[in-house]
């Protein structure tokens, strides 16, 4: 990914949309890594969590496209685990929020097959529906 630094982008509406969405100020992380070092579903992400972070303090919209916003289970490892009481999941969440509202849809259920649909717990479903669907 190609990284351009600007003052514009580093004080810019999308930096400022995540803040007040979230209620956490992007540069108290010092990128320290802690949060990503207990995450139990890094494996599966683009984007390590600190990075996002990164990213978002730079005020790179391209964070918005990282699968890392969606895989954050919300599980709070990382909260216990930051030295500077960033509330990482709460950041995730205006992120995937933002991203909602710019069209994206990560939960199409009739692009599910039958099978699958009546093998999942109802509480999937709905938990599916509050965290990918705008
Ligand atoms: S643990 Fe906290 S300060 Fe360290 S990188 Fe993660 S969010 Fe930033
Ligand atoms: S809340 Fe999200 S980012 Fe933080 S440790 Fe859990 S899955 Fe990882």
């Amino acid at each position: 990914m190609r990284i351009v630094i600007s003052a514009d982008k580093i004080h810019s509406d999308f930096v400022r949309q995540i803040e007040e969405s979230s209620g956490q100020l992007l540069l108290a992380c010092n990128q320290c890594g802690k949060c990503s070092a207990g995450c139990p579903v890094v494996a599966a992400m683009d984007l390590l969590p600190n990075q996002v972070i990164r990213l978002a303090q730079l005020g790179m919209e391209e964070v918005l496209e990282s699968n890392t916003l969606w895989l954050c289970a919300s599980c709070l490892t990382c909260v216990t685990r930051c030295p500077k009481g960033v509330d990482l999941p709460r950041l995730m969440e205006a992120l995937r929020v933002i991203a909602l509202r710019r069209g994206v849809t990560k939960l199409d259920l009739s692009a599910l097959p039958p099978e699958l649909l009546k093998a999942l717990p109802q509480l999937a479903i709905v938990g599916g529906y509050r965290k990918y669907v705008k």
